[in-house]
C-alpha cells in the first residue's frame, strides 16, 4: 500500500528536486593538497625539535592544526585526552670507575641523578629485601637479572636506601630493558656481564639524566552532521610520531591524507543542488567519522584508550575501521590488510566483513591498472584494538623496514633490496622521505572507497 501511494506522488509531484550529487570525492582530493598537510607537519616538527612524539609541544602543535583545519572546514571537532606514561633522556647514561668509561645502557623509566658510591653486589637474584642487607645507604646495587621483574629489583634498591642500581645481563651486551612504568626515583642502568665483574666492589659513578613520568596526549576526532549515526564508517590514522625524527610518512602520510578527506566530504556536503547550505554530511547515508590516533608509537594507546571506552552500543555502532599508518613509502608496495587472510601469512582473518573491505581497495588498484598486494594484521597500528572488539577492519600500508623482494620490485619498480622505508623510525623521515605517486594513488584509494561505504556498507562475508 505505501509502495502505491509514493508511486502515485511521484505522478503528481515529477518536480522533486533531485538529490544533489557531488563531484566524486576522489576526484576533489589531490595529492599535492595532502602533501600542503606533510609540509605542516615538518614545520611544526622542526619547530619542536625535530619530532612530533607524544606528550611533546610538536605533538600537540599537530593537533592543533588538524583541528583548525577541520573547523575551517565545518566540523565540530571533539578532543579525547588521556594519560600515559613518559621517558625521555636528555643524554646518554655514564658509568664510570677511575677515569675509564664503560658500555651502559639506561633502563626505561629510570629516575634521574648523578651518584659516586661503592659498586657493592647484591648475593642471590635480589629479589628479596634480605638480599640487599648488604647495600650501604648511597652505595650501588649491582644485581643479577632472573627470577623476578627488573621493577622489583630496582624498587628493592630503593627501599635499601641504594643510590643507584647497575643490572647485570647475562652475556656481553647491556640489555634493553625496562622498568615497565614510572615511579622508581633511583637512576637504574644495565651492563653486560664482563663490565659488572669489572666494577663490582669498585667506586663507580652511575648519572643518568632523564625524564619519567605520567603525561596527557589526544586523540582528536571529527565526524558529519548526517549519515545513520548508527551505521559508522570510521578511518584512523595516528597523529603521533616517534621521539627519533618527525615522522612524515609514519604517520604525517595516513594523518594528512584523512585530513584533507575530510576537508573535501565536508566540502562536497555543504551544498544542495537549490543552492541551500546542506548540514555537513548530507550526501552520505552512513556516518562518517574520521579519528587521529595520540600515542600509537608508544603502543596503540589512543586507539586502545577510545575502544576501552566505548559503551556496547557505540561498540556496534561502527560498522567497520579502515587504518591508515604509512601510505607513501617511498619504496612502496600497494599493500592492502588481508582482510580475509587468503595470503595465510602470519595472523588470521580480521572480523566477518573485512575480506569485503579488502576487495574495495583491490578494486580500486584494478579499476587503475595498479598492481597490490596483501598485507597483514601484524597488530602493529591502531586497527588490533577494533579487530579485538569484534569490528571488521581494513586499510593501506606501504611498507616499512622489510626489504622489497625483487618479485615486489617487478611489480611496483623501486629498488629490490632495499626497506620499503628505509627512514622507519629514523630522523631522516622528513618531507623529502615521501613518494608523491603513492600518497596521490592512495589518498585516492581512501577517498574512493569511503564514498562507497559512506553510500552502502559491504557484506559482512
Ligand atoms: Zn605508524
Amino acid at each position: 500500500m505505501h509502495v502505491h501511494l509514493l508511486a502515485a506522488l511521484a505522478v503528481v509531484f515529477p518536480m522533486t528536486p533531485t538529490p544533489y550529487s557531488p563531484p566524486a570525492l576522489a576526484d576533489r582530493v589531490s595529492g599535492a593538497a595532502v602533501k600542503k598537510h606533510l609540509e605542516a607537519l615538518q614545520s611544526i616538527a622542526t619547530a619542536a625539535g625535530g619530532n612530533r612524539a607524544a606528550g611533546t609541544r610538536g605533538y600537540e602543535a599537530s593537533a592543533d592544526y588538524v583541528i583548525e583545519q577541520l573547523r575551517q572546514a565545518g566540523y565540530q571537532v571533539r578532543s579525547q585526552v588521556f594519560t600515559f606514561p613518559y621517558f625521555r633522556e636528555s643524554s646518554p647514561p655514564v658509568l664510570r670507575t677511575g677515569g675509564s668509561s664503560h658500555l651502559v645502557s639506561t633502563l626505561k623509566y629510570s629516575g634521574s641523578g648523578d651518584v659516586r658510591g661503592t659498586a657493592t653486589p647484591v648475593p642471590g637474584q635480589g629479589c628479596a629485601v634480605g638480599d640487599y642487607r648488604t647495600v650501604a645507604r648511597g652505595s650501588v646495587a649491582l644485581v643479577q637479572r632472573g627470577t623476578c621483574s627488573f621493577e622489583d629489583k630496582a624498587r628493592l634498591a630503593q627501599s635499601a636506601g641504594a643510590g643507584a642500581m647497575i643490572l647485570v645481563n647475562n652475556d656481553g651486551e647491556p640489555p634493553h630493558a625496562t622498568l615497565e612504568k614510572p615511579g622508581v626515583r633511583i637512576p637504574v642502568v644495565a651492563v653486560g656481564r664482563s663490565t659488572g665483574s669489572r666494577v663490582s666492589g669498585r667506586q663507580v659513578r652511575v648519572r643518568v639524566k632523564a625524564e619519567s613520568g605520567s603525561r596527557t596526549t589526544r586523540n582528536v576526532f571529527a565526524e558529519t552532521q548526517g549519515g545513520d549515526p548508527n551505521r559508522v564508517v570510521m578511518l584512523g590514522a595516528h597523529l603521533d610520531s616517534v621521539q627519533e625524527g618527525p615522522g612524515i610518512n609514519d604517520n604525517g602520510s595516513g594523518a594528512g591524507a584523512l585530513l584533507e578527506i575530510a576537508r573535501q566530504l565536508a566540502a562536497t556536503s555543504a551544498r544542495t543542488s537549490n543552492g541551500q547550505v546542506a548540514p555537513l554530511g548530507t550526501a552520505v547515508s552512513n556516518r562518517v567519522r574520521f579519528a587521529w590516533w595520540g600515542a600509537e608509537e608508544l603502543g596503540l594507546l589512543g586507539s586502545k584508550h577510545y575502544v576501552q571506552h566505548l559503551s556496547s552500543a557505540e561498540k556496534k555502532s561502527i560498522a567497520l575501521y579502515l587504518n591508515f599508518d604509512m601510505i607513501a613509502s617511498k619504496n612502496f608496495t600497494y599493500g592492502i590488510y588481508d582482510g580475509d587472510d587468503s595470503d595465510k601469512d602470519g595472523a588470521g582473518p580480521g572480523p566477518e566483513g573485512s575480506g569485503a573491505i579488502e576487495k574495495a581497495f583491490q578494486d580500486f588498484y584494478r579499476k587503475r591498472g595498479l598492481p597490490f598486494t596483501g598485507t597483514d594484521f601484524t597488530g602493529r597500528s591502531d586497527y588490533g584494538p577494533f579487530i579485538e572488539a569484534g569490528i571488521p577492519a581494513g586499510g593501506l600500508f606501504t611498507g616499512s623496514e622489510t626489504v622489497k623482494t625483487p618479485a615486489e620490485a617487478r611489480l611496483f619498480g623501486g629498488t629490490a633490496g632495499v626497506a620499503k622505508d628505509a627512514c622507519y623510525h629514523k630522523s631522516c623521515d622528513t618531507i623529502t622521505n615521501i613518494n608523491d605517486t603513492a600518497l596521490d594513488v592512495n589518498s585516492d584509494a581512501i577517498a574512493t572507497v569511503l564514498s562507497k561505504f559512506a553510500t552502502r556498507l559491504p557484506r559482512r562475508r
